[in-house]
């Protein structure tokens, strides 16, 4: 397999609307589908083939409680079939909470006036990066309100001195960043610091409902957020993470407007985001959300088999907003990376003492606020093989050549090795004895099963140069 850098221009038909609030609602009305239509549904997607928005319309209208556990039974299937036992680490790290914009929900918004502003100094953010790293830390999601002093050019100096920080064996090997939209420029210059996906949720993609949470600041501009990932494919950034916001509209609405948006990438640049979330909405200071959508647990692991099913290749995102009982539940249906270990207070990383949640110094309340340890061994238990991999990206199989989940054999000839690599660093840097038991026993495990005996056998080579001491070898 050859993979080869691509550069990507807007198209002008991706500059045409391509979610309309009519059409959707259109879907949403179809009538109920009997068992038989579900189950052709399901044939299609375990088949891995990407469901239309009509076939996405008809699961998301499905009420029969028998149908939805039918859903539920293939989204673990399916999960089974493409992905593997992987499951992709990462933490938050918010860079700074001034905010120009009054997201209604946000406990960022300019009016909330008892959230107290912080900016992470470069030394601050040096200590953050050096205990991220002291915990086992390899990748990391920088997070930063929308505001003038946050502009590209400061962005991108955020994500050099991540990546400049080594602390003992210690380094960040790949920076996400979920910041307000910029323009091709922009882009331009944070792609040219390393980033590796460039993620912004459109929060609800129904554009009166949207007009009623944002009133004021730059993010009221509905348009200009959903072509900021066309933006930033032309300014050359083409590992994208898409999402919405669940709890401020109608959830049905929202799951066939991200298909929608994925779809609309898939026929523009011929490929999909990488990552879709699905943030449901958290306890905050000084908001005001109406309780009319709030999304309950039911429907909302209901709506993460959908998703699952409706775009088989699209890597999905759960963070720490949600209890461990529903991380563990939406695993069973591939949601394949998750936080470990995380804090949303400003500088709390470095912290050594960290009291109870203060929500007058974070975005949201979190609800599952467990160790990286804690979280890795638990996996374990569960047989999931934790990974800190970021090969893809380090050797450009992104955008067009990323096909981690559609090229037959990608996973098992590049993911899963890289993934006991990774573990296996992880094992002998960080873990205290007990996980690093289960770790190994989970790593022969899963040698084991290899069917490719050259790739096990170059595995079990990199695997013992990592115990004699070296680090970051991956496929
Ligand atoms: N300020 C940038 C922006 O809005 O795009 C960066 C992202 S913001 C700090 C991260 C995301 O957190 C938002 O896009 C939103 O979806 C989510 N968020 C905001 N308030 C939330 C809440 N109360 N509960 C859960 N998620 C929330
Ligand atoms: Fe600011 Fe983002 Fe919060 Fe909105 S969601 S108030 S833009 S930090």
């Amino acid at each position: 397999m050859k993979f080869t850098p691509q550069t990507y221009r807007i198209p002008d038909e991706a500059m045409k609307p391509f979610i309309d609030a009519d059409e959707i609602h259109e879907f949403m009305k179809r009538p109920k589908p009997d068992f038989t239509r579900v189950r052709e549904i399901l044939d299609r997607s375990l088949n891995k083939q990407r469901l239309t928005l009509e076939e996405v319309a008809d699961l998301v209208n499905t009420d029969d409680p028998v149908l939805i556990d039918e859903i539920k039974a293939a989204a673990r299937t399916l999960k089974e079939r493409v992905y593997g036992n992987r499951i992709v680490l990462f933490a938050p790290l918010y860079i700074g909470n001034k905010c120009v914009n009054n997201c209604k929900y946000c406990g960022f918004r300019i009016d909330n006036s008892g959230q107290i502003r912080t900016t992470l100094t470069e030394t601050q953010l040096v200590r953050e990066v050096e205990a991220l790293e002291e915990n086992g830390q390899k990748r990391l999601i920088l997070v930063y309100g929308e505001h003038p002093e946050y502009n590209a050019d400061f962005i991108a100096q955020t994500v050099r001195t991540v990546y400049s920080v080594k602390k003992g064996r210690g380094e960040i090997r790949r920076v996400n960043i979920n910041a307000a939209p910029l323009d091709v420029e922009g882009f331009k210059t944070v792609k040219a610091s390393g980033i590796g996906t460039y993620q912004v949720f459109q929060e609800t993609y129904h554009p009166e409902t949207y007009a009623h949470y944002h009133p004021s600041g730059p993010k009221r501009n509905f348009e200009w957020r959903l072509t900021s990932l066309d933006r930033a494919m032309e300014g050359g950034i083409d590992d994208l993470g898409i999402g919405a916001l669940f709890g401020l509209y109608d959830w049905r609405y929202e799951v066939l407007a991200l298909v929608r948006h994925t779809n609309h990438f898939e026929a523009v640049y011929n490929i999909g985001p990488h990552t879709i979330s699905f943030p449901r909405i958290k306890a905050a200071a000084g908001t005001e959300v109406d309780p009319k959508y709030l999304v309950s647990d039911e429907d909302f692991v209901r709506l993460i088999a959908i998703l699952r099913l409706a775009v088989p290749y699209t890597g999905m995102i759960l963070t720490a907003r949600e209890p461990e009982r529903i991380r563990r539940e939406a695993m069973t249906f591939g949601v394949s990376q998750i936080d470990g270990g995380t804090k949303l207070e400003i500088g709390s990383y470095a912290e050594e003492k960290h009291e109870s949640q203060n929500l007058n110094r974070e975005q949201f309340e979190i609800n599952d606020s467990r160790s990286l340890n804690e979280i890795i061994d638990e996996l374990l238990d569960q047989g999931y093989l934790p990974s800190f991999c970021t090969g893809c990206y380090r050797v450009g199989r992104t955008g067009e050549h990323f096909m981690e989940f559609s090229v037959p054999g990608f996973i098992k000839r590049y993911c899963t090795p890289n993934a006991m690599l990774t573990l296996a660093e992880y094992l002998l840097d960080y873990a205290p004895e007990t996980t690093a038991e289960k770790g190994w026993k989970v790593i022969g495990e899963n040698l084991s099963r290899m069917q490719d005996p050259a790739t096990e056998k170059e595995t079990r080579t990199r695997l013992e140069r990592i115990r004699n001491g070296e680090r970051d070898l991956f496929f």
